[in-house]
Protein backbone atom coordinates (compact mmCIF):
# COMPACT_ATOMS: atom_id res chain seq x y z
CA UNK A 1 0.00 0.00 0.00
CA UNK A 2 1.11 3.21 -0.59
CA UNK A 3 2.35 5.78 2.30
CA UNK A 4 2.97 9.13 2.13
CA UNK A 5 3.17 11.78 5.47
CA UNK A 6 3.75 15.18 5.75
CA UNK A 7 5.99 16.33 8.44
CA UNK A 8 5.96 19.73 9.23
CA UNK A 9 7.93 20.93 12.21
CA UNK A 10 5.37 22.57 14.71
CA UNK A 11 7.61 25.89 15.20
CA UNK A 12 5.55 27.90 13.04
CA UNK A 13 2.22 27.98 10.96
CA UNK A 14 1.75 26.68 7.82
CA UNK A 15 1.97 28.79 4.71
CA UNK A 16 1.43 27.67 0.93
CA UNK A 17 4.68 26.09 0.45
CA UNK A 18 4.53 23.75 3.06
CA UNK A 19 0.49 22.93 2.22
CA UNK A 20 2.12 22.44 -1.42
CA UNK A 21 3.94 19.74 -0.02
CA UNK A 22 1.63 18.46 2.75
CA UNK A 23 -1.14 18.16 -0.67
CA UNK A 24 1.52 16.57 -3.12
CA UNK A 25 1.95 13.80 -0.51
CA UNK A 26 -1.62 13.81 -0.15
CA UNK A 27 -2.52 13.00 -3.13
CA UNK A 28 -0.07 10.70 -3.93
CA UNK A 29 -1.24 8.59 -1.21
CA UNK A 30 -5.09 9.13 -2.50
CA UNK A 31 -4.25 8.14 -5.96
CA UNK A 32 -3.61 5.23 -4.76
CA UNK A 33 -6.41 4.46 -2.23
CA UNK A 34 -3.00 4.71 0.42
CA UNK A 35 -2.29 6.11 3.72
CA UNK A 36 -1.56 9.58 4.25
CA UNK A 37 0.14 10.30 7.72
CA UNK A 38 0.46 13.69 9.61
CA UNK A 39 3.48 13.48 11.30
CA UNK A 40 4.58 15.93 13.57
CA UNK A 41 8.79 16.38 14.22
CA UNK A 42 8.32 17.93 17.43
CA UNK A 43 11.92 16.83 18.87
CA UNK A 44 13.05 20.60 19.35
CA UNK A 45 11.26 21.39 22.72
CA UNK A 46 11.81 24.69 22.56
CA UNK A 47 10.99 25.60 19.25
CA UNK A 48 7.51 23.06 18.80
CA UNK A 49 4.29 24.51 20.46
CA UNK A 50 1.09 23.37 20.98
CA UNK A 51 -0.40 26.15 19.52
CA UNK A 52 1.19 25.59 16.20
CA UNK A 53 -0.01 21.82 16.20
CA UNK A 54 -3.25 22.96 17.03
CA UNK A 55 -3.36 25.65 13.80
CA UNK A 56 -1.67 23.00 11.38
CA UNK A 57 -4.40 20.50 12.06
CA UNK A 58 -7.17 23.47 12.05
CA UNK A 59 -5.70 24.24 8.64
CA UNK A 60 -5.51 20.59 7.05
CA UNK A 61 -9.28 20.25 8.11
CA UNK A 62 -10.27 23.57 6.76
CA UNK A 63 -8.76 22.55 3.10
CA UNK A 64 -10.23 19.11 3.82
CA UNK A 65 -6.84 17.00 3.62
CA UNK A 66 -7.77 14.79 6.49
CA UNK A 67 -5.23 12.57 7.55
CA UNK A 68 -4.99 8.70 8.31
CA UNK A 69 -3.00 8.81 11.37
CA UNK A 70 -1.01 11.62 13.69
CA UNK A 71 2.65 10.19 14.77
CA UNK A 72 4.72 12.62 16.82
CA UNK A 73 8.54 12.48 17.08
CA UNK A 74 8.63 13.38 20.65
CA UNK A 75 6.75 10.28 21.42
CA UNK A 76 9.51 8.25 19.51
CA UNK A 77 12.79 8.88 21.56
CA UNK A 78 13.08 5.26 22.66
CA UNK A 79 13.06 4.25 18.81
CA UNK A 80 15.79 6.99 17.94
CA UNK A 81 17.94 5.09 20.73
CA UNK A 82 17.99 2.04 19.62
CA UNK A 83 18.71 3.21 16.15
CA UNK A 84 21.49 5.18 17.38
CA UNK A 85 22.77 2.49 19.47
CA UNK A 86 22.91 0.34 16.18
CA UNK A 87 24.89 3.01 14.31
CA UNK A 88 27.25 3.15 17.20
CA UNK A 89 28.19 -0.72 17.28
CA UNK A 90 28.76 -0.06 13.52
CA UNK A 91 31.33 2.23 14.30
CA UNK A 92 28.66 4.74 12.09
CA UNK A 93 28.06 6.93 14.51
CA UNK A 94 31.11 8.96 16.17
CA UNK A 95 31.13 11.73 18.55
CA UNK A 96 32.85 15.09 17.81
CA UNK A 97 33.81 18.12 19.93
CA UNK A 98 34.05 21.08 18.22
CA UNK A 99 32.23 24.12 19.25
CA UNK A 100 30.42 26.23 16.73
CA UNK A 101 33.49 28.82 16.63
CA UNK A 102 36.25 26.11 15.66
CA UNK A 103 34.02 24.37 12.87
CA UNK A 104 33.64 28.18 11.36
CA UNK A 105 37.16 28.94 11.42
CA UNK A 106 37.75 25.76 9.56
CA UNK A 107 35.38 26.43 6.92
CA UNK A 108 36.73 29.65 6.46
CA UNK A 109 40.15 28.92 6.18
CA UNK A 110 38.66 25.58 3.65
CA UNK A 111 37.38 28.46 1.50
CA UNK A 112 40.04 30.76 1.54
CA UNK A 113 42.20 27.67 0.12
CA UNK A 114 39.63 26.82 -2.62
CA UNK A 115 38.50 23.90 -1.10
CA UNK A 116 34.62 22.81 -0.34
CA UNK A 117 33.75 23.44 3.58
CA UNK A 118 33.39 20.16 4.32
CA UNK A 119 33.98 18.55 7.89
CA UNK A 120 37.49 17.47 7.71
CA UNK A 121 36.84 14.38 10.25
CA UNK A 122 39.29 15.69 12.66
CA UNK A 123 37.47 13.94 15.78
CA UNK A 124 38.23 10.49 14.14
CA UNK A 125 41.83 11.05 14.41
CA UNK A 126 41.83 12.09 17.91
CA UNK A 127 43.70 9.27 19.98
CA UNK A 128 42.07 7.02 22.17
CA UNK A 129 42.78 7.74 25.49
CA UNK A 130 42.40 11.72 24.24
CA UNK A 131 38.90 10.85 23.83
CA UNK A 132 38.80 9.01 26.91
CA UNK A 133 40.02 12.51 28.93
CA UNK A 134 37.42 15.04 26.84
CA UNK A 135 34.41 12.46 27.12
CA UNK A 136 35.95 12.86 31.33
CA UNK A 137 35.22 16.56 30.86
CA UNK A 138 33.06 17.68 28.00
CA UNK A 139 29.64 16.07 26.24
CA UNK A 140 30.33 15.92 22.83
CA UNK A 141 27.57 15.35 19.75
CA UNK A 142 27.41 12.79 17.45
CA UNK A 143 27.77 12.30 13.53
CA UNK A 144 26.91 10.07 11.36
CA UNK A 145 30.13 8.70 9.41
CA UNK A 146 29.23 8.74 5.70
CA UNK A 147 30.33 6.54 3.18
CA UNK A 148 32.19 8.74 0.74
CA UNK A 149 30.96 7.39 -2.84
CA UNK A 150 27.98 8.27 -5.21
CA UNK A 151 24.63 8.15 -3.56
CA UNK A 152 22.16 7.55 -6.26
CA UNK A 153 18.21 7.69 -6.73
CA UNK A 154 15.74 8.13 -9.12
CA UNK A 155 13.90 10.97 -8.03
CA UNK A 156 10.29 11.16 -9.03
CA UNK A 157 10.61 14.13 -10.41
CA UNK A 158 14.08 14.91 -10.77
CA UNK A 159 14.73 11.88 -12.63
CA UNK A 160 18.38 10.23 -11.90
CA UNK A 161 20.31 12.05 -9.22
CA UNK A 162 23.65 11.20 -8.10
CA UNK A 163 25.50 12.76 -4.71
CA UNK A 164 28.76 13.03 -4.64
CA UNK A 165 28.97 12.91 -0.89
CA UNK A 166 32.50 13.79 -0.68
CA UNK A 167 30.89 17.21 -0.84
CA UNK A 168 29.31 16.76 2.33
CA UNK A 169 30.04 17.07 5.84
CA UNK A 170 28.63 13.79 8.26
CA UNK A 171 25.35 14.93 9.62
CA UNK A 172 25.40 15.68 12.85
CA UNK A 173 22.33 12.98 14.32
CA UNK A 174 22.75 14.06 17.49
CA UNK A 175 23.32 16.96 19.33
CA UNK A 176 25.44 17.45 23.03
CA UNK A 177 22.30 17.93 24.81
CA UNK A 178 21.16 14.07 23.45
CA UNK A 179 18.43 16.01 21.01
CA UNK A 180 18.00 13.74 18.23
CA UNK A 181 18.00 15.66 14.97
CA UNK A 182 15.61 15.09 12.17
CA UNK A 183 18.02 13.44 10.07
CA UNK A 184 17.97 10.37 11.94
CA UNK A 185 14.23 10.81 13.11
CA UNK A 186 13.09 11.01 10.37
CA UNK A 187 14.79 7.78 8.89
CA UNK A 188 14.04 5.73 11.68
CA UNK A 189 9.82 7.06 11.14
CA UNK A 190 9.81 6.66 7.04
CA UNK A 191 11.01 2.63 8.01
CA UNK A 192 9.06 2.16 11.24
CA UNK A 193 6.24 3.92 9.67
CA UNK A 194 6.57 1.78 6.25
CA UNK A 195 6.51 5.44 3.88
CA UNK A 196 6.49 4.26 0.53
CA UNK A 197 7.30 7.52 -1.28
CA UNK A 198 8.39 10.93 0.43
CA UNK A 199 8.09 14.57 -1.66
CA UNK A 200 9.56 17.09 -0.31
CA UNK A 201 11.08 20.36 -1.56
CA UNK A 202 14.15 20.65 -3.52
CA UNK A 203 15.98 21.88 -0.45
CA UNK A 204 16.44 18.14 0.73
CA UNK A 205 18.39 16.88 -2.13
CA UNK A 206 21.79 16.46 -0.06
CA UNK A 207 19.75 15.61 3.07
CA UNK A 208 18.27 12.59 0.76
CA UNK A 209 21.76 11.02 0.11
CA UNK A 210 22.83 11.00 3.55
CA UNK A 211 19.62 9.80 4.44
CA UNK A 212 19.46 6.90 2.12
CA UNK A 213 22.89 5.97 3.72
CA UNK A 214 22.18 6.22 7.00
CA UNK A 215 18.76 3.79 5.90
CA UNK A 216 21.32 1.50 4.59
CA UNK A 217 23.05 1.58 7.23
CA UNK A 218 20.11 0.46 9.60
CA UNK A 219 19.47 -2.60 6.82
CA UNK A 220 16.74 -1.14 5.31
CA UNK A 221 15.83 -0.30 1.83
CA UNK A 222 14.49 4.01 1.18
CA UNK A 223 11.47 4.65 -0.28
CA UNK A 224 11.04 6.31 -3.75
CA UNK A 225 12.09 10.17 -2.73
CA UNK A 226 10.56 12.63 -5.06
CA UNK A 227 11.64 16.51 -4.59
CA UNK A 228 9.66 19.32 -6.02
CA UNK A 229 10.88 22.63 -7.19
CA UNK A 230 10.42 25.56 -4.11
CA UNK A 231 8.09 28.42 -4.68
CA UNK A 232 9.46 31.48 -5.84
CA UNK A 233 7.70 35.03 -6.20
CA UNK A 234 6.04 36.58 -9.12
CA UNK A 235 9.14 37.78 -10.45
CA UNK A 236 11.27 34.70 -9.60
CA UNK A 237 12.86 36.59 -6.71
CA UNK A 238 13.04 33.84 -3.29
CA UNK A 239 10.29 33.58 -1.17
CA UNK A 240 11.03 31.96 1.82
CA UNK A 241 11.73 35.06 3.72
CA UNK A 242 8.18 35.89 2.39
CA UNK A 243 6.46 32.96 3.12
CA UNK A 244 5.54 33.84 7.26
CA UNK A 245 3.20 36.21 5.31
CA UNK A 246 1.56 33.74 3.45
CA UNK A 247 0.07 31.65 6.32
CA UNK A 248 -2.39 29.90 5.43
CA UNK A 249 -4.49 31.10 8.76
CA UNK A 250 -4.47 34.42 7.07
CA UNK A 251 -5.48 33.42 3.60
CA UNK A 252 -8.82 32.17 5.32
CA UNK A 253 -9.13 35.42 6.98
CA UNK A 254 -8.50 37.06 3.16
CA UNK A 255 -11.49 34.80 2.18
CA UNK A 256 -9.99 32.85 -0.14
CA UNK A 257 -11.52 29.79 -0.50
CA UNK A 258 -9.62 26.12 0.02
CA UNK A 259 -10.50 24.67 -3.11
CA UNK A 260 -9.17 27.78 -5.17
CA UNK A 261 -5.80 27.08 -2.74
CA UNK A 262 -5.86 23.32 -3.70
CA UNK A 263 -6.49 23.74 -7.29
CA UNK A 264 -3.65 26.26 -7.96
CA UNK A 265 -1.03 24.41 -5.63
CA UNK A 266 -1.73 20.78 -7.03
CA UNK A 267 -0.89 22.75 -10.72
CA UNK A 268 1.65 25.21 -10.50
CA UNK A 269 4.77 23.77 -11.48
CA UNK A 270 3.72 21.27 -13.11
CA UNK A 271 3.01 21.48 -17.46
CA UNK A 272 -0.84 20.87 -17.05
CA UNK A 273 -2.35 24.57 -16.97
CA UNK A 274 -3.89 25.81 -13.12
CA UNK A 275 -8.02 25.81 -13.30
CA UNK A 276 -10.42 25.54 -10.66
CA UNK A 277 -11.55 21.31 -9.45
CA UNK A 278 -14.94 21.94 -7.15
CA UNK A 279 -13.81 18.96 -5.12
CA UNK A 280 -10.87 16.72 -3.50
CA UNK A 281 -11.70 14.24 -5.74
CA UNK A 282 -11.70 16.00 -9.20
CA UNK A 283 -8.24 16.67 -7.77
CA UNK A 284 -7.04 13.40 -6.94
CA UNK A 285 -8.22 11.86 -10.02
CA UNK A 286 -6.51 14.94 -12.31
CA UNK A 287 -3.22 14.43 -10.19
CA UNK A 288 0.01 13.17 -11.92
CA UNK A 289 3.53 13.53 -9.94
CA UNK A 290 5.16 12.86 -13.22
CA UNK A 291 4.24 16.26 -14.45
CA UNK A 292 6.17 18.38 -11.62
CA UNK A 293 8.57 20.14 -13.64
CA UNK A 294 12.24 21.20 -11.48
CA UNK A 295 12.59 24.64 -12.31
CA UNK A 296 11.81 26.89 -9.65
CA UNK A 297 7.76 27.80 -9.01
CA UNK A 298 6.14 31.09 -9.46
CA UNK A 299 3.54 31.60 -7.18
CA UNK A 300 1.42 34.57 -7.15
CA UNK A 301 -1.17 35.12 -4.31
CA UNK A 302 -3.32 36.95 -6.69
CA UNK A 303 -4.00 34.00 -8.60
CA UNK A 304 -6.30 32.43 -5.97
CA UNK A 305 -8.95 35.81 -6.17
CA UNK A 306 -10.13 34.63 -9.34
CA UNK A 307 -10.47 31.04 -8.54
CA UNK A 308 -11.97 31.76 -5.00
CA UNK A 309 -14.46 34.05 -7.20
CA UNK A 310 -14.90 31.34 -9.62
CA UNK A 311 -15.76 28.64 -7.20
CA UNK A 312 -18.04 30.43 -5.52
CA UNK A 313 -20.04 30.83 -8.79
CA UNK A 314 -20.01 26.91 -8.67
CA UNK A 315 -22.06 26.81 -5.69
CA UNK A 316 -25.59 25.91 -5.22
CA UNK A 317 -28.78 28.09 -3.09
CA UNK A 318 -28.43 24.16 -0.74
CA UNK A 319 -24.55 24.56 -0.67
CA UNK A 320 -24.25 28.55 0.28
CA UNK A 321 -27.74 28.45 2.99
CA UNK A 322 -26.19 28.42 5.76
CA UNK A 323 -23.67 31.25 4.79
CA UNK A 324 -26.77 33.15 3.91
CA UNK A 325 -28.48 32.81 7.24
CA UNK A 326 -25.40 33.55 8.88
CA UNK A 327 -25.08 37.06 7.05
CA UNK A 328 -28.73 37.51 7.44
CA UNK A 329 -30.34 37.64 4.54
CA UNK A 330 -34.02 37.70 4.50
CA UNK A 331 -35.37 33.64 4.18
CA UNK A 332 -37.71 34.44 0.92
CA UNK A 333 -35.35 35.82 -0.93
CA UNK A 334 -32.23 34.10 -0.53
CA UNK A 335 -32.26 31.94 -3.44
CA UNK A 336 -32.76 35.10 -6.04
CA UNK A 337 -30.49 37.04 -3.88
CA UNK A 338 -27.72 34.39 -4.30
CA UNK A 339 -28.08 33.81 -7.99
CA UNK A 340 -27.56 37.28 -8.05
CA UNK A 341 -24.95 37.69 -5.75
CA UNK A 342 -22.93 34.70 -6.45
CA UNK A 343 -21.84 36.49 -9.74
CA UNK A 344 -20.50 39.62 -8.73
CA UNK A 345 -18.39 38.59 -5.36
CA UNK A 346 -15.05 37.70 -4.67
CA UNK A 347 -14.62 35.82 -1.68
CA UNK A 348 -17.84 34.82 0.80
CA UNK A 349 -17.57 38.34 3.33
CA UNK A 350 -18.90 40.22 0.32
CA UNK A 351 -22.01 38.35 0.36
CA UNK A 352 -22.08 40.55 3.55
CA UNK A 353 -21.44 43.74 1.43
CA UNK A 354 -24.37 42.84 -1.23
CA UNK A 355 -26.78 42.22 1.29
CA UNK A 356 -26.16 45.54 3.58
CA UNK A 357 -27.15 47.13 0.13
CA UNK A 358 -30.18 45.81 -0.62
CA UNK A 359 -31.59 45.72 3.17
CA UNK A 360 -30.00 49.10 4.31
CA UNK A 361 -29.31 51.01 1.24
CA UNK A 362 -26.40 51.75 -0.53
CA UNK A 363 -23.32 54.02 -0.11
CA UNK A 364 -24.02 55.72 -3.25
CA UNK A 365 -21.17 57.20 -5.68
CA UNK A 366 -22.43 60.01 -6.99
CA UNK A 367 -19.97 62.73 -8.64
CA UNK A 368 -19.96 66.36 -8.60
CA UNK A 369 -21.61 66.34 -12.43
CA UNK A 370 -24.22 63.63 -11.52
CA UNK A 371 -25.77 65.37 -8.63
CA UNK A 372 -28.30 67.07 -9.77
CA UNK A 373 -29.06 64.18 -12.35
CA UNK A 374 -29.35 61.57 -9.59
CA UNK A 375 -31.43 63.97 -7.37
CA UNK A 376 -33.66 64.06 -10.10
CA UNK A 377 -33.92 60.73 -10.72
CA UNK A 378 -34.11 59.24 -7.25
CA UNK A 379 -37.38 61.50 -6.62
CA UNK A 380 -39.22 59.65 -9.85
CA UNK A 381 -37.91 56.28 -8.13
CA UNK A 382 -41.12 54.75 -7.77
CA UNK A 383 -42.46 53.97 -4.02
CA UNK A 384 -41.11 50.17 -2.76
CA UNK A 385 -41.22 47.42 -3.43
CA UNK A 386 -40.06 47.20 -7.07
CA UNK A 387 -40.06 44.60 -9.21
CA UNK A 388 -38.31 43.35 -12.33
CA UNK A 389 -39.88 46.08 -14.52
CA UNK A 390 -39.02 48.83 -12.31
CA UNK A 391 -35.69 49.82 -13.66
CA UNK A 392 -36.71 49.85 -17.45
CA UNK A 393 -39.77 51.65 -16.62
CA UNK A 394 -38.02 54.25 -14.63
CA UNK A 395 -34.71 54.64 -16.46
CA UNK A 396 -37.30 55.38 -19.41
CA UNK A 397 -39.48 58.08 -17.49
CA UNK A 398 -35.52 59.41 -16.92
CA UNK A 399 -34.18 59.54 -20.38
CA UNK A 400 -37.41 61.33 -21.15
CA UNK A 401 -37.57 64.01 -18.73
CA UNK A 402 -33.67 64.95 -19.29
CA UNK A 403 -31.08 64.48 -22.12
CA UNK A 404 -29.47 62.17 -21.05
CA UNK A 405 -29.03 57.96 -22.51
CA UNK A 406 -26.77 55.13 -22.68
CA UNK A 407 -23.72 55.04 -20.22
CA UNK A 408 -24.18 58.53 -19.30
CA UNK A 409 -28.04 57.63 -17.70
CA UNK A 410 -27.53 54.32 -17.02
CA UNK A 411 -24.31 54.51 -14.88
CA UNK A 412 -24.40 57.17 -12.39
CA UNK A 413 -27.65 55.67 -11.31
CA UNK A 414 -26.38 52.15 -10.89
CA UNK A 415 -23.63 53.77 -9.03
CA UNK A 416 -26.34 55.85 -6.85
CA UNK A 417 -28.45 52.68 -6.19
CA UNK A 418 -25.29 49.94 -5.49
CA UNK A 419 -22.65 52.23 -4.66
CA UNK A 420 -20.35 50.43 -7.08
CA UNK A 421 -19.13 50.73 -11.35
CA UNK A 422 -20.48 47.57 -11.91
CA UNK A 423 -22.52 44.54 -10.80
CA UNK A 424 -25.14 42.76 -11.28
CA UNK A 425 -28.64 43.26 -14.17
CA UNK A 426 -30.54 46.15 -12.66
CA UNK A 427 -33.88 44.58 -13.77
CA UNK A 428 -33.33 41.38 -11.73
CA UNK A 429 -31.39 43.31 -8.82
CA UNK A 430 -34.49 46.32 -8.25
CA UNK A 431 -36.65 44.02 -6.84
CA UNK A 432 -34.37 42.94 -3.73
CA UNK A 433 -33.53 46.67 -3.28
CA UNK A 434 -35.32 47.43 0.10
CA UNK A 435 -34.66 50.83 0.78
CA UNK A 436 -32.27 53.37 -0.94
CA UNK A 437 -31.80 55.37 2.32
N1 LIG B 1 10.27 18.52 9.21
C1 LIG B 1 10.94 18.49 7.95
C2 LIG B 1 10.68 19.82 7.25
O1 LIG B 1 9.67 20.44 7.54
C3 LIG B 1 10.41 17.36 7.11
C4 LIG B 1 11.17 17.12 5.86
C5 LIG B 1 10.79 15.78 5.24
O2 LIG B 1 9.73 15.72 4.62
O3 LIG B 1 11.51 14.83 5.40
O4 LIG B 1 11.50 20.26 6.48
Amino acid sequence: MTITRFAPSPTGFLHVGNLRTALINYLVAKKDNGEFILRLDDTDPVRSKPIYVDQIKRDLEWLGLEWDRVETQSSRIDRYNEAALDLKKQDKLYQAFETSVELELKRKKQLSMGLPPVYDRSALKITTEKLKTREGTQTGYWRFLLNLSRTEWQDGILSLISIDTKSVSDPVLIRKDGQFLYTLASVVDDIDMKITHVVRGADHVTNTATQIQIMEALGKVAPSFSHHSLLTGPGGEALSKRLGTLALKDLKLAGIEPMAILSHLSKIGTSNTTDLQTSISDLIQDFDLTKFGSSPTKFDIKDLTPLTAKYLKTLSYEDIKKDLDLFGVEKKIQKTFWSIAKENINCKSDIEDWWRICSKGPTPIISEADKEFVALAIKMLPVEPFDENTWSSWTKEVRNKTDRSGKNLYLPLRKALTGKEYGPDMSTFMPLLKSIQ
